[in-house]
């Protein structure tokens, strides 16, 4: 099994990079390097699944490697506290890291890191199908490194830890196992999920900028509902905020946003937070650290959702529906035309999106000048003047704009005695 040839797979991978992997193995060969593809990318090849960005595992000095390449190859990013390099190629992403070992002072302690062996850095990583190895050496391209059954598992569907303490040394595992699970189609292996029930509490240890590259990371899947029901079946939401769930309610509404095309991080997050109360929300966005723009999104969407009973009324005129939605993140209004339980709701909704954001006013704050109207707030006022006769349908071209400008203008315009 050991001697498995993944040659022909590894050309498969795209052009960007099996175009890179040639220059890479003669600059490691001249400085005695060895190199290796790594993780999820030989998982992904295994399995006829396309490749995302390629993790190469380097037996010498990931940084002076990288260095040595032509800088036409690609985009090149050196981390120097971690020892890795990354190279943009088009569409994807090459990772460079030098072959490490890791303890952990504590359970969910970050691991302090030492260079070490391939077989060490196997060792440390997350699931049995995330250790598959290839090598890059011209001496043996292509030979797959299986280390720990990484190929039986995935014949078997099965994501396995290579440990019982693995869960308490890193409770992120947690999220990542179910992410693999629900992705691959895959089940959780029986020993696997006992450790991982018993590490559950551990979620608590580790902090929110943690947890929040994990959720983010599900909620970038296809169907990120899936890992969020199991998580919630575990307990590991609760871990995140006492109430925080996901059930049928957030599934169906995940599939309805993308029915309707959507397929975005902050209106799945606003879908998963949109049963909590402000004030509960806010208290999982400090703790998540969460970017300004996601923090709008979430407020956003609170401040629409308590606007809806009103939303949901028959015969409201277009500029008041514009009124109550104007200047919201498109993504909050998203979150409620899906979340939303009144149909008339959902259509003003979709009216604002569709129509009512898009209408403008041909004349501009100059041209009301020209008209007489004095300088300051009476500018801003006619506009909005005209705006919303222009959402109602009391005006419908510059030359109606005009002629109500005029009168309008006239009011403000002292007449001569
Ligand atoms: P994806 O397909 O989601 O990108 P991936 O397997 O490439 O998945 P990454 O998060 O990019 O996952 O991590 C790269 C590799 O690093 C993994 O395949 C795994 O071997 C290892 N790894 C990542 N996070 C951990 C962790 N918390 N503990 C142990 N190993 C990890």
């Amino acid at each position: 099994m050991e001697d498995k040839d993944l040659t022909q797979l590894i050309a498969t991978l795209p052009a960007e990079l099996t175009a890179i992997l040639p220059q890479l193995g003669v600059a490691a060969q001249a400085k005695g390097y060895r190199l290796f593809l790594v993780g999820g990318v030989v998982r992904d090849l295994l399995l006829g699944r396309p490749a995302g960005d390629a993790d190469i595992i380097v037996l010498g000095d990931a940084i002076d490697l990288a260095k040595s390449l032509s800088p036409s190859l690609g985009k090149l990013t050196i981390h120097p506290a971690f020892g890795t390099a990354s190279i943009i190629l088009g569409n994807t992403r090459l990772d460079l890291a030098s072959a490490r070992t890791e303890n952990y002072a504590h359970p969910g302690a970050l691991p302090t890191i030492c260079l070490g062996t391939l077989k060490d850095d196997l060792r440390r990583r997350d699931f049995t199908v995330n250790t598959l190895a290839v090598s890059l050496n011209a001496t043996d391209y292509g030979r797959l490194i299986d280390d720990h059954g990484g190929q039986g598992d995935l014949r078997a569907h099965l994501i396995r830890a290579l440990h019982e303490h693995s869960f308490a040394d890193d409770p992120t595992r947690i999220w990542r196992a179910v992410r693999y699970e629900q992705r691959l189609g895959f089940n959780i292996e029986p020993n696997t999920l006992s450790w991982l029930a018993m590490g559950i509490m551990g979620l608590k240890n580790i902090t929110g900028n943690r947890v929040w590259h994990e959720l983010a990371g599900v909620l970038r899947e296809d169907a990120p509902e899936k890992a969020l029901v199991r998580l919630s079946k575990l307990g590991a939401l609760r871990q995140i905020h006492p109430i925080l769930r996901a059930d049928s309610w957030l599934a169906e509404k995940c599939q309805a946003t993308r029915a309707l095309g959507t397929q975005s991080i902050p209106v799945y997050l606003a879908l998963l937070t949109y049963r909590l109360k402000n004030s509960e929300a806010e208290v999982l966005a400090d703790y998540l650290h969460l970017s300004k723009p996601l923090r709008r999104v979430l407020q956003n969407t609170h401040d629409i959702k308590v606007k809806l009973p009103v939303l949901g009324r028959y015969g409201l005129k277009s500029s008041t529906i514009y009124q109550m939605l104007h200047g919201y993140a498109p993504e909050s209004l998203e979150t409620n035309l899906v979340a939303s339980t009144s149909p008339q709701a959902r259509r003003n909704i979709m009216f604002y999106q569709n129509k009512l954001r898009k209408i403008k006013v041909s004349l501009k704050g100059s041209d009301l000048i020209k008209l007489g109207v004095p300088l300051g707030p009476h500018i801003g006022e006619l506009l909005q003047r005209l705006l919303e006769s222009r959402l109602d349908g009391q005006v419908t071209c510059r030359a109606d704009e005009l002629s109500l400008a005029k009168t309008i203008a006239a009011c403000y315009t002292p007449q001569p005695s």
